[in-house]
């Protein structure tokens, strides 16, 4: 199957193209910004979109802010955007824990992003804040375990810690204890040498010691699909816009929408060579170097 490159398309194959969806699902960091740069042309045409009518919805695998401060950064970098069209992982984990009618508290691993969005709901939660390492492993006894503790969230935490991995291990030792994963992305798209771990490394370490899998309920995880399916979407008119195969197109494929892949993130030409060649990702339906790219052809 190839992949169609948008830039080689004729006027009216790109009108053809946006006329087969009327909802946008875009990935964040990597096609609309990187860290708290904006991509130049994403915002003009995540704002062309919303202007022809698009329904508009953002989806992140970043845990590490509330839906509002998503909002925020979006409309600083020059989006429209609204609260309620932010799908980022510390809601996704709030939604889902009300929605099944969790009482009890959460042993959270992760940030304030996932710890407000449960406020939000009315959960609890421990395991963030000054005492995050405490006690040390070598003192920890089973009363320093929370008894009302239900639920084991894992998301991204630059506090990790061995006695955080215990602690998990431990409330997901009984079999009752809900164990919640945001995304296992392995690290973060950075430009520079160092290579910055990401959350599916915690996951994956939470993983191994308590001997259970997570429900990843992030990117390509299809939670999204459900949540987004109560609320009238259609997959088939419906287009993922991503920077990573293994996340967004995969989490494209499987809910049956058409994918975009944009080349200002994580996968690169050489990555969708190694990705058609090794057969390791889905290959998106088509291709454009930039999101800005649809625009000028919109404009040409
Ligand atoms: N998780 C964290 C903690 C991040 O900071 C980021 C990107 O900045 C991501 C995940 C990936 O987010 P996205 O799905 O928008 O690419
Ligand atoms: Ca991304």
């Amino acid at each position: 199957s190839a992949i169609f490159n948008l830039k080689d398309a004729g006027k009216d194959q790109v009108q053809e193209f946006l006329n087969s969806f009327d909802t946008v699902l875009s990935d964040c960091d990597g096609v609309l910004w990187i860290d708290n740069n904006a991509i130049p042309g994403s915002a003009d045409t995540m704002n062309y979109l919303r202007k022809i009518g698009k329904q508009i919805f953002f989806v992140t695998n970043n845990s590490t802010k509330i839906r509002k401060d998503f909002a925020i950064k979006a409309q600083q970098l020059g989006f429209i955007a609204n609260e309620d069209e932010i799908l980022s992982t510390s809601y996704l984990v709030a939604h889902y824990l009300k929605s099944i009618g969790f009482k009890k508290k959460v042993y959270l691993i992760g940030s304030n992003g996932i710890g407000d969005e449960l406020k939000a709901v009315g959960i609890r939660h421990v395991g963030i804040g000054p005492d995050h390492v405490k006690p040390d492993f070598k003192s920890m006894k089973s009363t320093d375990l929370d008894p009302e503790v239900g639920a084991v969230v894992v998301g991204f935490d630059e506090h990790i810690s061995y006695p955080k991995f215990m602690k998990a291990a431990s409330y997901l030792a009984s079999d009752e204890c809900i164990f919640l994963a945001t995304n296992t992305d392995e690290r973060f798209p950075k430009s520079s040498s160092i290579i910055v771990p990401g959350t599916g490394t915690l996951v994956r370490a939470v993983e191994t010691c308590s001997e259970r899998k997570a429900l990843v309920l992030g990117k390509p995880n299809e939670y999204v699909r459900k949540f987004l399916e109560s609320k009238g979407l259609d997959p088939a008119r419906t287009l993922m816009i991503g920077d990573r195969c293994n996340t967004d197109i995969e989490f494209g494929v499987r809910c049956g929408f058409q994918t975009l892949l944009v080349l200002t993130g994580v996968t690169s030409t050489k990555g969708v060579e190694k990705i058609r060649k090794e057969k390791i990702a889905p290959l998106p339906d088509v291709i454009l170097p930039k999101l800005g790219d649809l625009l000028t052809l919109v404009e040409s």
